[in-house]
């Protein structure tokens, strides 16, 4: 690499929430700037002001914001290459554009839609490939005159050479050609005088000395129109580097049917932005030493462009669970206990002091990949009696061992318990246990009883804990009311 400062760009249009390939796609930008002590450039793509929204813009920002991809330039922050939002640059396109005519590179193009349409039909109707017949490339004055005199508003195209080809050398993808005459001459501004995205993204990058371009490679094919509007305007072409798909699981396109595909359903779903991140990094990239769970420095220092795969990436789910259940189960618990929040609001926290809410959260984080998986977990520790499944009902509280197991308890236990020493608790529920074992008991059915009476359940958060966030009252009246 040259001395030129490395400055890459994320372009995503506000069509949308963001969607999970456009944080892949974001973030392997970022890695290669943070790589290359480059600048990480955001720009809003929203020359479709029809599909385009605010409200889809405040959804990129807080999406890579939450993911910790922060640019150093964009609309919100500013920077030296500015405006960073498409809109805002509607008058720096035509300009461009007449440039390309002046210089014998683009032409007014006056085809209605129903004749473009009739010779795409007529390719189809042949079987060729359709491109467009090039028949306005070489209208008269005159004739120009005339069409403009009958209403028409003129297109401008790209004229693109008959012959030859457009070839670049791809830093994913290695060397890639595409035959000129296939391409055919395209769009540039439409007749309502908004640019298309081919030019729109080759003037911005252009402007704002974007260095490397690294997309998805459903884009390959505008690479080759893109580059020949470099050429046409004189201008250094940037590097390019194109990253596989993301397809589902059953190797289709990721789409809502598959589950979330935007950052922000998933975050809403309860996964951890760490877990979503680190996740995203592995759909192209694997790290040198196979460790695949890595923070985001650990990403930065070991990611290198050109070891990422060329191929496809398929978005494993079941992965993403397993590897943000890892994230939870070592997640700083007072962060942890602040994002569980939102997703427990069914609940009266506010019956639980704060060193119980933590506590809970500790002790129910271990089996659970996803946030939203605690509404069930915690649901014992509220209100004042436990809901008792029908199975633990008559399997545990109605069996003879259980009764005798509950009414030792009641008559000689509950008053003698410590609730307030957690030592002390677990050494008199050893004892417990050790005392029905010489009855015949086994320890865990012991255990059981108590648990099912507490909780409703026969699996749960460790049962010293549970008695202690219960506190006494609770704790003593779950227990009565499960003895006969
Ligand atoms: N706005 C385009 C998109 O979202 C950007 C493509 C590019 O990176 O050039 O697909």
């Amino acid at each position: 690499m040259d001395n030129k400062e490395v400055r890459v760009r994320i372009a995503p249009s506000p069509s949308g929430n963001l969607h999970i390939g456009t944080a892949r796609t974001a973030l392997f930008n970022y890695l290669f700037a943070k790589k290359n002590n480059g600048k990480y450039v955001l720009r809003i793509e929203d020359t479709d002001l029809d599909r385009s929204s605010q409200a889809y813009i405040q959804n990129i920002y807080d999406s890579l914001k939450a993911l910790g991809l922060n640019w150093d330039e964009g609309p919100d922050v500013g920077g030296p290459y500015g405006p960073y939002q498409q809109s805002e640059r509607f008058d720096i396109y035509p300009k461009y554009a007449q440039k390309l005519i002046d210089a014998g590179y683009a032409y007014e193009c006056f085809c209605t839609q129903e004749e473009l349409d009739a010779e795409k039909q007529e390719s189809i109707k042949n079987k060729k490939p359709h491109v467009y017949s090039g028949r306005c490339r070489h209208l008269s004055e005159e004739e120009k005159a005339k069409l403009r005199a009958e209403g028409r508003k003129p297109s401008i195209r790209f004229h693109v050479p008959e012959s030859g080809e457009t070839k670049f050398t791809d830093m994913v993808k290695g060397d890639l050609k595409f035959d000129n005459s296939l391409i055919g001459d395209f769009v540039i501004m439409k007749s309502n005088g908004t640019p298309t995205y081919n030019f729109a993204v080759v003037i911005d990058d252009m402007e704002m000395k974007i260095s490397h371009i690294i997309r998805g490679e459903d884009h390959i094919s505008n690479t080759a129109k893109q580059i020949l509007i470099y050429e046409a305007l004189g201008a250094e072409i940037p590097q390019f580097g194109h990253l596989g798909m993301i397809l589902a699981p059953d190797r289709s396109k990721l789409s809502k049917r598959h589950g979330a595909t935007a950052v922000s359903e998933f975050v809403e779903k309860g996964y951890l932005t760490e877990a979503l991140l680190n996740f995203v990094a592995l759909l192209g990239w694997s790290p040198s030493d196979g460790h695949e769970i890595k923070s985001l420095d650990e990403i930065i220092a070991d990611f290198r462009i050109n070891e990422v795969s060329s191929s496809n990436s398929i978005f494993e789910y079941d992965k993403l669970n397993w590897m943000n259940g890892q994230y939870i189960k070592k997640m700083d618990i007072k962060k942890l206990a602040n994002l569980a929040r939102p997703f427990l609001s069914m609940y009266d926290l506010s019956e639980m002091s704060e060193e119980n809410y933590e506590r809970m959260i500790e002790v129910t984080r271990e089996p659970i990949t996803i946030l939203s998986d605690l509404v069930n977990d915690v649901k014992y520790f509220f209100g004042q009696d436990a809901e008792i499944e029908p199975d633990v009902q008559t399997k545990i509280l109605d069996s003879e061992d259980g009764q005798k197991v509950l009414r030792y308890v009641v008559d000689n236990e509950l008053d003698k318990w410590d609730f307030e020493d957690s030592e002390k608790l677990h050494e008199q529920l050893a004892d417990l246990r050790a005392y029905f074992k010489e009855q015949g008991i086994k320890p865990k059915e012991t255990m059981w009883a108590i648990r099912a009476a507490v909780t409703g359940r026969t699996h749960g958060a460790d049962m010293v804990a549970i008695l202690q966030i219960l506190g006494k009252e609770r704790s003593v009246r779950r227990i009565k009311a499960a003895t006969k």
